[in-house]
């Protein structure tokens, strides 16, 4: 990839658009090409064929999603299922038609069977019933998956898929409706230390595991996938390492310092029991993760506990 390869990296502003902007950026590529959603809606087909004749990318970062949490998931079905394929499609099937070089799209560990093997290894997609609470997101990323797949295979597109495990960091999203766990746990734990609560709520039985991964681990695991990785099979990123969500919410107290009483709430849902990477084939690729969990915790509570307001729109 040249310095100078146009990229356009879809969802700029969101946690993973904006950490591979950074990353990219770093690394000296300056050619990048960017639209908000308001500029250009994904999901529109006659737009995003507009914007391709326009701009020519040569390389697409496909970060824009509908994304959220257990409960958003959960909630907005429809939207997460429709969305999702529309922005896929359109973005993939332009990228062919305008001769894009390499396309790397993101997806998400849902998109492994619920009860896959732990764990969860790329052959494991499609082998056995998924999550009910966000089947939809997850049919979708799978489309998308097999989008990138098939358009290599019949077109000889360089489109490659790329599953990331539960990821936190910069411009992550803290509303309590919609967020994931671990921005969830920050905002409810240091809101309960500034008010002295006694106890705060944390869903469902605490027993599920999940694996976390910075952002900036993700997009420099992203980047070095544009180089050296063009195959059709999907790559997991991740740690490899998870912990229960009890132990989570334990440390995101102690980040915090909040030492009143953790409460579980058996009325949310639990979710897949365990969603943990195989992060095997990405290793053979020559990649590590470099930011632990409690250290990448630390600095992101920094910067959500300087503005907080800022981070809660
Ligand atoms: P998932 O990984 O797709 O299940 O999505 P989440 O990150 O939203 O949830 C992970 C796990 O954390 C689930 O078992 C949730 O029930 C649990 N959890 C505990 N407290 C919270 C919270 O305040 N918000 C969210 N989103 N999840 C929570």
């Amino acid at each position: 990839m040249e310095k100078n390869a146009k990229i356009y990296v879809a969802g700029h502003r969101g946690m993973v658009g904006s950490a591979m902007v950074r990353r990219l950026t770093k690394a000296g590529y300056q050619n990048l090409v960017t639209r908000t959603s308001s500029e250009l809606d994904l999901r529109n087909q006659a737009a995003v064929a507009r914007f391709f004749e326009e701009e020519k990318p040569e390389v697409v970062v496909l970060a824009a999603a509908k994304v959220g949490g257990i409960h958003a998931n959960n909630v907005y079905r429809a939207e997460f299922l429709y969305d999702n394929l529309m922005i896929e499609a359109n973005v993939v099937h332009q990228s062919h038609l305008h001769g894009v070089k390499k396309l790397l799209m993101l997806g998400s560990s849902c998109v492994y069977p619920k009860l896959a093997p732990q764990p969860l290894r790329e052959d494991a997609l499609l082998t056995g019933p998924l999550e009910q609470t966000n089947e939809p997101y997850a049919v979708a990323k799978i489309t998308g998956i097999k989008l990138c797949e098939t358009y290599r295979a019949q077109y000889g597109c360089d489109f490659i898929s790329v599953m990331p495990t539960n990821l936190y960091g910069p411009n992550d999203n803290y509303d309590l409706n919609n967020s994931h766990v671990l921005p969830a746990l920050i905002r409810k734990f240091h809101e309960a230390k500034e008010a002295n609560a006694p106890e705060v709520q944390v869903w469902g039985s605490g027993n599920p595991r999940r694996e976390f991964l910075h952002v900036d681990d993700l997009a420099d695991a992203c980047l070095h996938l544009l180089h050296n990785y063009s195959g059709a099979e999907l790559v997991n990123v991740g740690t490899g390492e998870d912990l229960s969500i009890r132990e989570l919410a334990e440390l995101v107290a102690r980040t915090v310092g909040y030492t009143g009483a953790l409460r579980f709430d058996a009325s949310m849902p639990d979710g897949t029991p365990r969603k943990l990477m195989d992060v095997s084939k990405l290793a053979g690729l020559g990649w590590h993760y470099q930011i632990g969990l409690a250290e990448g915790l630390r600095a992101v509570y920094e910067e959500y506990a300087a503005r907080p307001e800022a981070a809660v729109i």
